[in-house]
């Protein structure tokens, strides 16, 4: 059979001019829905222990912070999801500062996106270099669910960024209901703000605990478990000197998860101006970890990370400021960029 080459010419060259127009009306109409930007970036720091802090500015004279943190066999980033927060834990410094306002899903992801690529160019490599994404930086993730669970969908999809569902944690201060409503809609790893064995502690330093007592709280870890990726929650608890430190405290906590299966994350308190608390010491937080431990349980203590840069998760990391520290450095670092 022969083959005409000048129709087969023609006939890619149309298939390519349709391409072409759909490509160009896809863009056009990507253009009118959508907005493709980088967060702004106010700065870019770097530990010598290789964790990188980036200050980004999200308007309105509000900033928030992601953080990566490198460690032997994965890289963490930890990804804020509102600009300040209102549920006022008292050793919390973003709790100071008062709520802005919840973070779109656009700003959430953007935080994996940018620093990803940034990371990616800082390291001269080509591979994936975030390999976890906590949701432990400004702000209480279940407060801002819509966008939240969206930014979620996002980075577990194949399409998206791939990650599993046990390598995604959220953090909440315990707001029960949408536990429950995260369980259905996309049960990634959790991890409970807990940081206090009684009611009567909790009440004091995590306001929410008013709302949503010990019990209920407990009750809700195990209904999470049942569809959660990974078999136990991982309880966060921030080490506050003759505040929640004690002996006493450690075995009562124990009885309190008696029915969760869990892990513990000891966190050492990084005091701010006018926080009114203290960390504990060495040997505070030594004794506490050998009573859970021998109890059975996995505790771990966090290391205090990127220390020469204020390498900030929100609450539960590094140097934190209260806000007129904070907002004063923002403006100042804003002013030096021109
Ligand atoms: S600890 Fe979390 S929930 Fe509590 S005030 Fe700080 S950011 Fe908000």
């Amino acid at each position: 059979m022969a083959i005409d080459g000048t129709k087969l010419d023609a006939n890619a060259s149309k298939i390519r001019s349709v391409r072409y127009d759909r490509a160009k009306q896809l863009r056009e109409k990507l253009a009118a829905a959508a907005e493709v930007r980088a967060l702004p970036v106010v700065s870019e720091q770097a530990s010598s222990d290789g964790t990188v802090k980036w200050l980004f500015d999200v308007g309105d004279g509000n900033a928030i912070e992601s953080v990566f943190i490198p460690e032997d066999d994965r890289g963490t980033l930890c990804i804020s999801s509102q600009a300040g927060c209102a549920l006022a834990c008292r050793f919390c410094a973003t709790g100071h500062q008062g709520f802005a306002r919840n973070l779109s899903t656009g700003e959430i992801v953007a935080q994996l996106w940018f620093a990803e690529f940034a990371l990616r160019r800082r390291l001269g490599v080509a591979e994936r270099v975030v390999s976890n994404v906590v949701m432990m930086g400004m702000g209480e993730p279940l407060a801002n669910f819509d966008n939240v669970v969206s930014a979620l969908q996002i980075m577990l999809d194949d399409h998206g960024y791939g990650l599993s569902r046990r390598r995604v944690t959220v953090s909440t201060s315990g707001m029960v209901p949408q536990m429950d409503r995260l369980k259905e809609a996309c049960p990634v790893a959790l991890a409970v703000s807990l940081h206090a064995s009684n009611d009567r502690i909790r009440d004091e330093i995590v306001p929410l605990n008013k709302k949503y007592p010990l019990k209920e709280l407990m009750a809700a870890c195990q209904r999470y478990l049942v569809k959660a990726p990974r078999d136990f929650i991982t309880f966060e608890y921030v080490m506050l000197d003759g505040v929640n430190d004690r002996p006493e405290h450690a075995r009562e906590l124990i009885a309190l998860v008696r029915d969760v299966p869990c892990k513990f994350n000891l966190i050492p308190f990084n005091p701010f101006p006018n926080s009114g608390y203290d960390r504990s010491s060495n040997n505070a937080i030594r004794a506490f970890r050998e009573i859970l431990q021998e109890a059975g349980f996995v505790v771990t203590v966090r290391k205090t990370r990127g220390d020469d840069i204020d390498a900030a998760c929100g609450q539960l990391a590094g140097q934190v400021q209260d806000k007129t520290r904070r907002q004063e450095k923002w403006i100042r670092i804003a002013e030096e960029k021109g």
